[in-house]
Formats: structure tokens, C-alpha cells, sequence
């Protein structure tokens, strides 16, 4: 993927106010010198949420989102990366690169998206002029409106049907198959890879179709015993099934704030739950619920329901999304499973029982704390010492994958509720998330050490380092934090625009990046103007234990196998420095 130059993106940060571009959206409260509202991100009745104008970045004390301006509209807006900056640059009415769009979006690329919409386009016209198709959909009970909303068309029977009307020249031809939709024989002939199904387009999050799921129309008596039930495209550069959800593009189109989302496990579901005033289903595309999705699903909603079959597949299932969800699991996240009699699903529950059937099962459903434990516990006899133990053990590394928060708090207390251990202790460290290692303190120094003060300075006002000249020899000093302060040092003096936010981000993801993010948040007592002086200070300071460093170091040599000439010459220029 191309990118936009870090240039670029200061500048845009810099003539945007993430004050304005928050405010647009949430209610904010000036306090002295920053702003405060009620966490767009989670639930809560006090607002712990800032905005600060002078390091144009957010963060919430309450659940640790942060950002941005442009991590903002990514989250709130939901957009993808170039599309918040895109909206962003319209607000501050900059040009965004034009190569840069074209770059990551090379031609062919829009070609195949291209290829994809004609082909949705295609299925849908087959489905308004075939017979058998228009009285599936009758029988099926879908209205006109739920089929032109979910673009819902018919793949014809026969092994040509998409390839004559489409692949009408050899580029065409290799877009369709790029697109995922021909298969091949062994003789290498290309034919239509969906055939006599009902087509359900899969849209991107930003509504671009970018895969199939058919679906066969089952008139028993002519039923290939041969042919899944169901047919998702195949994975392509476009399409990966792990990371999309069907129907999410059109839950988000239906709500301006999800609440919630509602997995289910097909296409027939979504829609039908749709067409009942259900409108926030999502399906998995013949998938467990993988990492990706849950992710997926939580940054759009905070409360899951994951709906299964009763049976036993459908058990295993969801044990699979709570595998998924549990390191995602912050605070003010909640996953609830719904367990559906054999036989039924939510496309035959919502037709028999309606949208208030289906709420009420919905409000029954299992907490996931309830859930995990009652499959943790299964064959585990609560009543002896060894089943206490064996519950402990099993649920440990699990648990120490929830984030650090009130429900991993909860979840451990339960644990220690059933068995009398604590699942703190010995849990191996293979387990430990990498959550909580970031959160560590990446600087071991004490808490008011030089090189902290001078990290600190510079995180409430990065250009502070724009006046400092090289040679930095403090980067040789031999203390916690001096590589981190270097490396700030070097992307102010090469970004002298960057805000706070935009520093805090190229950390994202980094060791550092928790404590980074903690100096940052503090307000720092004194005057903004004397801020300057103090850093000038302090590395002067740290140039001063540098030149001490290096004396120290002759010093010993000398003492264990003496100085050669060049050593004597350095240690003599050095303590004289000193005395400077
Ligand atoms: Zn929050």
C-alpha cells in the first residue's frame, strides 16, 4: 500500500483542530485548558474523556482510546485510514496527493472492483427476468424491498451464463477470474463458478462488493447431491473471508451508532432478520468467528450477541468466538451467546415469532462470563479438591488474556469463587497478552529521572527539540529511556510540525508506546514559557553525565590495563570539558 508522506500528515494535522472535528460530533465542555466529554467509546455517566487543543490528541481516562484527529474519524466515523484523511483534508481544504490514491488503488485493482459491481449488476437483471429464481424468493418470503437492498440477484443455471455476457475479452476475462468468479477443470477450461444460485454480493466497509455467497435454490427434486448448500467466493486480493462480515456494510448504513451487533450464521439470516426490523446482523462467510472479526465487530458496537444452532456444532462455535473475544474484552464491551432450538435458526425464529420473539430470546441470552464457565466446568466435579484445581488451572491462561480492566477483575474473582484460587498466580508466561506487556513501564528509571523530565517535556510540546544542534552525545549514555529520548529528538528535528498526537502515534504499537502515552497525558506543572528553558536544562544535564560516563570508563581502563595515547589525549580534553 502506498502511503502518504509523515510530511503530509503533519501539515494536515496541523491546519485541522481536533477540537472542531470531535466537537462536530460530541458534545464537548472546555475545562482550563483542555476539553472534556462523555467517552464516545464507552459507556459511562462521567465524562473522562479529553481533548486537548494544544497537543491535538484525545484520550479517554476510562477505557485508554486515544488519538488523533485522524484515529478519531477512523473510530467514530468508522473510515478507513485514507478516507479519514481525505475528509480531514476537505475540511481544511487540502489537496490530498492525487498519486497517492492512485498508487493504492492501482488501476487493475479498481478494474477488478469494477468487474465485481457489473457482475452484482448481471445477477440481480437474471433475477428479475427467471421464473424459478423470482418464485424462490417468494417462497422464501423475501420482499422486493429486502432484495433490492441487499442487492440480492440469481446466478444462472449452466456454465456460461456470466462468461458470455461478461468475459467478452481476454481482460475481462482475467478481471472475472481475478474477481474469484470461474473455476477451471482439469482440461484448464474456464467456466462460471456459481451456477443456479441465489447471489448474495459481500460489500466491503465501504460498500464496494467485493465477493459472492450463493446460495443453491433447493427444488428437491432436481438437487445436486454434489453441490454445498452454500458457496462463498473464493479468498482473492480483494476478499478474505477471516476479516469480513456480510451485511455489516448494511447494518451500518441502517444506524447512524450501533449499539449492538447480532452474528448469526448465514446470509438467509441477515436478511430475513432485516426484513423483520432486525437490522444489525452480520454473518461470518462459512467461518468461525476468527480474531480479526471479533475486532471487526467491536470497534462498530460494544455489545455481541453471537447466535448458534443448539447442537453440538453450534456449541463448538461459539466456543470458538469466545476464544476470539476474550483478549478483546475491554471495558465496556459485552458478549452475550443465544442458543437456538435444534432445528430452528433465526430466519425461521423471526418468521414464526417476529422481531419481538426474537428480542425477547435475545434478552436471555448467556453472559459470556457465564457461559465460559459453565464450558469450563463441564466435566469438572466442583465438589472435590482435584476438580477445583483442575477448573483453576484450565482457566487461568484464558483469563490472563483479558485485557487489564473491571471484567478481567470480575472474571479472576468468579474463578476464585468456584475453586478458592486465585488465577493470578503461576500462570505461565507464555500466557501473559501482549496487552499487558506494552502496558508496562518501558523506562525503569525513577520517577523524576532527567531523561523522563525531558521525554515528558517534549511529549507537551514536541517542538521544543527543533532548537537543539547536534552532535547529540547524550545518546550514549548508558541509561533507561536515553534510546527513546534519541529517537523523539530525531523524528521532531525531521517532522518539526508534529503534534503530540501525531508523536504518540508513530509509537503506536511499541513497547514504549503505553508510557509514552501516560507522560503524555499528564499536565505538567510550571509555565508553558519557561518549558523551554527546563529542556535546554536538562539536556545540558545529560550531555554533563555523558562526558562523566566516558571519564569513568578511561578511568578504569586505566586502572586495569592502562591508556594508550590516544585515550590519555581523550580523558585529558574530557576533564577539562568538565570544568567548563
Ligand atoms: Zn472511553
Amino acid at each position: 500500500m502506498a502511503r502518504l508522506s509523515d510530511a503530509f500528515i503533519d501539515d494536515l494535522l496541523a491546519r485541522s483542530d481536533i477540537v472542531e472535528v470531535i466537537g462536530a460530533r460530541v458534545p464537548l465542555k472546555r475545562q482550563g485548558r483542555e476539553y472534556s466529554a462523555r467517552c464516545p467509546f464507552h459507556d459511562e455517566r462521567s465524562p473522562s474523556f479529553t481533548v486537548s487543543p494544544t497537543k491535538q490528541f484525545y484520550h479517554c481516562f476510562g477505557c485508554g482510546a486515544h488519538g488523533t484527529a485522524i484515529s478519531f474519524l477512523m473510530h467514530y466515523d468508522r473510515l478507513e485510514f485514507l478516507d479519514a484523511v481525505e475528509e480531514l483534508a476537505r475540511r481544511a481544504g487540502v489537496e490530498v496527493p492525487r498519486d497517492t490514491r492512485a498508487k493504492n488503488e492501482d488501476t487493475e485493482t479498481r478494474d477488478v472492483y469494477a468487474a465485481l459491481d457489473a457482475t452484482m449488476r448481471f445477477f440481480q437483471k437474471q433475477l428479475a427476468g427467471n421464473g424459478k429464481a423470482q418464485a424462490y424468493v417468494e417462497k422464501r418470503g423475501l420482499s422486493a424491498e429486502t432484495v433490492a437492498r441487499y442487492a440480492i440477484g440469481y446466478a444462472p443455471d449452466g456454465y456460461s451464463g456470466l462468461k458470455d455476457a461478461l468475459g467478452t475479452d481476454a481482460r475481462r476475462m482475467a478481471l472475472l477470474e481475478r474477481a474469484g468468479l470461474f473455476s477451471k477443470n482439469d482440461k484448464g477450461h474456464v467456466y462460471d463458478k456459481f451456477r443456479d444460485r441465489l447471489m448474495f454480493p459481500i460489500h466491503d466497509r465501504r460498500g464496494r462488493v467485493i465477493a459472492f455467497g450463493g446460495r443453491v435454490i433447493d427444488t428437491s427434486s432436481n438437487s445436486r447431491s454434489d453441490s454445498p448448500k452454500y458457496l462463498n467466493s473464493p479468498e482473492t486480493l480483494l476478499f478474505h473471508k477471516g476479516r469480513e462480515l456480510y451485511g455489516l456494510w448494511q447494518a451500518r448504513q441502517a444506524h447512524t451508532k450501533l449499539e449492538r451487533l447480532i452474528v448469526v450464521e448465514g446470509y438467509m439470516d441477515v436478511v430475513a432478520l432485516a426484513q423483520y426490523g432486525v437490522t444489525q446482523a452480520v454473518a461470518t462467510l462459512g467461518t468461525a468467528t476468527t480474531p480479526d472479526h471479533a475486532e471487526l465487530l467491536f470497534r462498530n458496537a460494544s455489545d455481541v450477541y453471537f447466535c448458534f444452532d443448539g447442537d453440538r456444532a453450534g456449541r463448538s462455535a461459539a466456543w470458538k468466538a469466545v476464544e476470539s473475544v476474550l483478549p478483546r474484552m475491554k471495558d465496556g464491551r459485552q458478549a452475550f451467546f443465544l442458543f437456538l432450538p435444534e432445528g430452528e435458526d433465526p430466519d425461521t425464529i423471526v418468521r414464526q415469532e417476529g422481531a419481538e420473539g426474537f428480542e425477547a430470546r435475545l434478552a436471555q441470552a448467556t453472559p459470556l462470563s457465564a457461559f465460559f464457565f459453565a464450558q469450563m466446568s463441564q466435566d469438572v466435579n466442583l465438589s472435590s479438591l482435584d476438580g477445583k484445581a483442575r477448573l483453576a488451572e484450565r482457566c487461568k491462561p484464558l483469563l490472563a488474556q483479558i485485557p487489564d480492566g473491571a471484567f478481567g477483575d470480575l472474571m479472576r474473582q468468579r474463578l476464585t469463587e468456584l475453586t478458592g484460587v486465585g488465577a493470578r498466580a503461576s500462570s505461565p508466561a507464555t500466557h501473559v497478552p501482549v496487552q499487558r506487556a506494552r502496558n508496562a513501564p518501558a523506562m525503569h528509571a525513577p520517577k523524576r529521572s532527567l531523561v523522563r523530565s525531558a521525554i515528558a517535556l517534549l511529549l507537551q510540546q514536541p517542538s521544543l527539540a527543533v532548537a537543539l544542534q547536534p552532535p547529540y552525545r547524550f545518546a550514549e549514555l548508558r541509561q533507561p529511556g536515553v534510546p527513546l529520548l534519541a529517537e523523539l529528538i530525531a523524528l521532531v528535528k525531521t517532522r518539526p510540525d508534529i503534534s503530540t498526537g501525531a508523536l504518540l502515534e508513530h509509537f503506536e504499537g511499541r513497547e514504549d508506546a503505553g508510557a509514552l502515552h501516560k507522560l503524555a497525558t499528564q499536565s505538567l506543572p510550571g509555565e508553558e514559557a519557561a518549558w523551554q528553558g527546563e529542556f535546554i536544562d536538562a539536556m545540558a544535564q545529560l550531555e554533563k553525565q555523558t562526558l562523566q560516563q566516558r571519564i569513568e570508563e578511561l578511568q578504569a581502563k586505566q586502572r586495569d590495563t592502562g591508556l594508550d595515547d590516544i585515550d590519555k589525549g581523550e580523558l585529558r580534553a574530557l576533564l577539562q570539558a568538565r570544568l567548563a
